[in-house]
């Protein structure tokens, strides 16, 4: 990480600094800001009416202050209409396109098969197809780039996809692919971590300094928000806890490990327990799951609860997937079980679940991109905030 600071990169973390801040605390006034970030007045007036001209935020009105007789200010919010990224979340079978403005929300979806095993320089014709029909139905004014959320390990400095078994592919450069496509910067992560920034910075859960998102789909992977950044280990594995070992000398997985946590916990799992098809919803499947599947499911769900918080100590624990789909049926035997295998700890475990509902693919990949072009949580040494 380069830690000097030139004026012109001082300046571009203070832009984003505020940027950042007004998204988290939207209505601030300009005298909070400065209290926030602990820049000068002069500072703020200065950023705030060079990103209210580039059309970056607004003003939202007066905000009144209680305690102050006649003390009144404006409030400023993130701006919509002009910014916008596109966002593409890859999963096995399926590839989701969408259109999102700067505080995540999404203008414009699409949705279309993937092959089993695609071939990847199809897919990212199939995506550009995708993405060029919504782009042409909003007709953004400004498109700062695409967010891409995977499935597998990725490589995110080099967007490149290392290894998926959901599409069985190694070694794919879809970053740079998409980008010579797109002709705009396309920013590439593990789906689970765009998860767990979009809880983070667009979701409920600002205020949360470590918080781990747990996905339990056809594959399971943690994101992990963990003070300030996203935490990825150091060749990008960190928060494969689908793999982490349950059973000593259980089935084999894929990964080659034995007894891996997702073998028994995945929706494959599920279906294949109950004999289901995939026409059949998930929370169809579970409702109707004998006493026995749900009992292991139950068992294995909390150890993977436990696990988590054992290696993380997380604020606040937010699933995605099948198990956060059925989660009002689970969520009392769950954690009946957690507390009883936590008694020891001193602070019971937070679990929810994710603020986007079904979205919360599409909308952590919006958070992938926006991470790093507009709010400065990506690379240490992002790229420049497009032109005024
Ligand atoms: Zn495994």
């Amino acid at each position: 990480m380069k830690q000097g600071q030139n004026i012109a990169s001082a300046h571009r973390l203070n832009q984003r600094l505020v940027l950042r801040t007004i998204l988290m605390r939207r209505g601030i006034a300009r005298q909070n800001l400065a209290q926030i970030t602990g820049l000068t007045p002069a500072t703020i007036t200065n950023i705030t009416a060079r990103l209210i001209t580039g059309k970056w935020i607004a003003e939202e009105g007066q905000i009144s202050h209680p305690g102050a007789v006649g003390r009144r200010s404006i409030g400023l919010g993130i701006a919509s209409g002009t910014h916008y990224v596109a966002a593409v979340h890859l999963q096995r079978r399926v590839v989701s396109v969408g259109l999102a403005e700067l505080d995540g929300s999404l203008v414009a979806t699409a949705v279309d098969d993937l092959e089993a095993e695609p071939d990847p320089r199809r897919t990212v014709d199939q995506v550009q197809r995708l993405l060029a029909a919504i782009i042409d139905q909003v007709q953004p004014p400004h498109l700062l780039g695409v967010g891409v959320g995977a499935s597998g390990i990725v490589d995110y400095d080099t967007a490149t996809i290392q290894i998926a078994p959901s599409y069985g592919w190694a070694n794919v450069a879809l970053g740079e692919w998409l980008a010579e496509a797109m002709k705009v910067p396309v920013v590439l992560d593990n789906n689970a971590r765009g998860m767990a920034l979009a809880e983070h910075l667009l979701g409920s859960h600002r205020d949360a300094r470590w918080l781990v998102f747990l996905y339990v789909g056809r594959g399971m992977a943690a994101g992990i928000w963990a003070d300030g950044r996203i935490y990825r280990g150091i060749h990008g594995f960190a928060g494969e806890v689908g793999h982490t070992t349950v059973v000593p000398e259980g089935d084999l997985c894929w990964c080659k490990n034995r007894g891996c946590l997702e073998i028994y916990l995945s929706e494959d799992t599920l279906r294949r327990n109950c004999g289901a098809s995939e026409q059949t919803s998930v929370t169809e499947v579970f409702r109707n799951a004998s006493t026995a599947v749900r009992r292991e499911l139950v068992h294995q769900m909390a150890t993977a609860l436990i696990n988590v918080n054992h290696n993380h100590n997380p604020e606040v624990i937010v699933l995605g997937g099948w198990v956060d789909k059925v989660w009002p049926m689970l969520r009392d035997p769950v954690m009946e079980e957690v507390a009883k295998r936590t008694a020891y700890w001193p602070r019971p475990l937070r679990v929810v679940s994710s603020s986007f509902g079904e979205n919360i693919g599409l909308i952590g990949a919006a958070a992938i991109g926006l991470g790093q072009l507009v709010y400065g949580v990506g690379k240490d040494d992002g790229e420049p905030l497009p032109s005024w």
